[in-house]
């Protein structure tokens, strides 16, 4: 998908790296209800598995849509589209969590194509989405899925476009409306969308809708809705305002959730740090120095760089293999043999090299170069944590990568933190406690040889006598002995780590305003964010906004932090502990002639 237009509040799904459905596997489906007996029976007979019907026939789609299904080149359902289809096609409410790239697209729209009433001109399913990309695919999945449906006609409205050719599309009569909240509600304010004949709602990435501040507009649309109506919801994760919002709305529904691997990736613990290319050696260098660990795989781009970073690794005296399409399998073998047994530590390779990797010490993966897609950061970072054990992943972004953040963050449905390059304090602090560890876990050791040790013991004795020094001073040489000629602290020069900083902050400022404010700062400290219902759209500048919340609250303009402008909406930084009196009033703010809507931004 290309970003066609620079908007601000597109742009988080603008960067959608495109899944592929190639592993099932990877999925595992749990559901509140299986098929009845009866069904099962009936597959039995077909010789085909009980839970997991083969092809798309089973669903008792009609020729054209399996036909359509056969020219896309979907040989089998999804996990999801296993589970939910049978459940939609018989008009039952839903809630499925699962990510974007499962396949939950086809999912709610095959059935539902199928469940359209030829005789209904008003529009009959409503899917609301948290951005206008969003809506635009999902629209453009439907048109793809409905080309054997005679007359069948979809539509995406949304904010930014033109608000004139979208009521015209609406005269002409459609079937399936796709749509993000606020333009939604624009048309049915204005009945230019007739929802009387709605048999349908999905709310598509509920959570991403509740992040943005939507779900007071959501609940507003679904008030206005028939009371008889299906209502499905698709998250990707399940906080519990969302599931507070499927009590409440949803009637008995079927539950499913694709447990992906990229779920199972939230058990590690991951970090981004942003970098010129030109500074990943030395950041590589000093990220294994500070984080403690016993196994590492350092991901590369391609066969050069996997030998570039071996051999400064070696340099700086570590030991480190390398796998890459160039290493002959038996010997690739004996490399992961060797990882595994610790008599190496750090292994350098690439994608296709570590496919499969399965090593349990691996506590660690630097993913030196941005995988090509998020389907192979999630096999990546995959690599760690592994048996239950904690891993650790950090990522490598330069300046200019920033954005496909937003996407690995959304396929794995947790933020990735940003954490500074170490600097020495904190690469000391590390190796002052893996001294400590040794010699505590030494100390401990009951050595095995008397004979050993009572030479030991003499010797010590004797080196305190010759040079006549007390028993610390021969433990303090002991232990620099154990320490070898490198010195125990690190006093290299830092100050480019606080050059890199510095300039990673002003790109961030000069690019804040094309990404998507998810990855924006957060607000400081004593300050809050809102969301405010007016944007670009409205014409809607700073001053007229610090203008109207100063004089509405009495806050000095000084007081009113960061404001960033999007396209329906703006976000805006107040002082902490606003009144309750004074956030309904400013509630019913007019500016630009809009109410403000003003909610806690989550
Ligand atoms: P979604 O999770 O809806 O964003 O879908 C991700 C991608 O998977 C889209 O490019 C779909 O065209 C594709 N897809 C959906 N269902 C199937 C299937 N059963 N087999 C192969 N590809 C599929």
């Amino acid at each position: 998908m290309k970003n066609t237009k620079a908007h601000e509040e597109s742009s988080c799904s603008v960067d959608l790296i495109k899944e592929k459905i190639t592993n099932q596997e990877n999925e595992e489906i749990s559901r509140n209800d299986l098929p009845s007996d009866e069904s099962s029976s009936q597959n039995d007979l077909l010789g085909k598995d009980s839970l997991s019907p083969s092809g798309f026939e089973s669903f008792g789609f009609s020729k054209e849509l399996l036909k359509t299904i056969e020219g896309k080149g979907y040989k089998e359902p999804s996990p999801i589209q296993k589970a939910a289809i049978p459940e939609l096609m018989l008009g039952r409410d839903l809630v499925g969590q699962a990510q974007t790239g499962t396949g939950k697209t086809a999912a709610f729209a095959l059935p539902l194509l199928e469940r359209l009433k030829k005789e209904n001109h008003n529009p009959q399913v409503l899917v609301l989405t948290p951005t206008r990309e969003l809506a635009m695919q999902v629209a453009e999945s439907f048109r793809a899925y409905g080309a054997g449906h005679s007359h069948f006609k979809v539509l995406a409205v949304y904010g930014g476009a033109d608000f004139r050719s979208q009521i015209n599309a609406l005269k002409r009569g459609v079937d399936v409306i796709v749509g993000t909240p606020g333009r939604v509600m624009d048309h049915m304010r204005q009945k230019t969308l007739n929802t009387s004949g709605l048999s349908c709602l999905v709310l598509d990435e509920a959570d991403e809708m509740l992040r943005m501040g939507f779900i007071d507009d959501v609940e507003w649309i679904l008030s206005q809705l028939p009371t008889e109506r299906q209502l499905v919801l698709f998250s990707a994760t399940m906080p519990s305002e969302i599931r507070r919002l499927s009590k409440r709305y949803l009637n008995d529904p079927a539950e499913i959730t694709i447990k992906s691997k990229a779920q199972d990736a939230r058990l590690i613990k991951q970090r981004f740090i942003i970098i010129k290319n030109s500074y990943k050696l030395e950041a590589l260098k000093r990220v294994l120095e500070a984080i403690n660990d016993e196994g590492v795989i350092i991901f590369v781009r391609t066969k050069v760089i996997t030998l570039t970073v071996a051999e400064t690794l070696e340099a700086s005296g570590y030991e480190v293999a390398v796998l890459n399409g160039d290493i002959p399998q038996n010997q690739r073998e004996r490399t992961i043999e060797r990882l595994r047994k610790g008599s190496i530590n750090i292994l350098v390779a690439t994608d296709v090299a570590a496919r499969g990797l399965d090593v349990e010490r691996i506590g660690l993966v630097v993913n030196y170069d941005m995988p090509f897609d998020s389907e192979a950061y999630v096999h990546r970072i995959g690599r760690t944590g592994r048996a239950g054990r904690n891993g650790e992943a950090v990522l490598f972004v330069n300046p200019r990568e920033r954005h496909f953040l937003g996407t690995l963050e959304r396929t794995v449905g947790q933020p990735i933190e940003q954490m500074d390059i170490p600097n020495n304090a904190s690469i000391n602090e590390n190796r002052i406690n893996k001294l400590q560890k040794r010699l505590l876990e030494e100390a401990k050791k009951e050595r095995e040889h008397d004979e050993e040790t009572t030479l030991l013991k003499k010797l010590i004795k004797q080196a305190g006598e010759e040079l006549n020094i007390n028993p610390e001073q021969v433990a303090l040489a002991a232990i620099s002995l154990a320490i070898g000629s490198n010195p125990l602290l690190v006093k290299e020069d830092e100050n480019w780590l606080k050059q890199c900083s510095q300039n990673h902050r002003r790109e961030d400022r000069s690019s804040s305003r094309r990404r998507n404010d998810r990855n924006s700062n957060p607000p400081e400290n004593n300050m809050e964010r809102f969301r405010v219902g007016v944007g670009h759209r409205d014409r809607v500048k700073p001053g007229n906004l610090v203008g109207a919340i100063a004089n509405e609250t009495g806050l000095k303009g000084k007081m009113i932090g960061r404001i960033q402008i999007f396209d329906s909406y703006s976000l805006i930084d107040l002082p902490k502990g606003m009144p309750e009196n004074i956030f309904q009033d400013l509630k019913r703010l007019k500016v630009m002639n809009r109410e403000l809507q003003i909610n806690r931004y989550k």
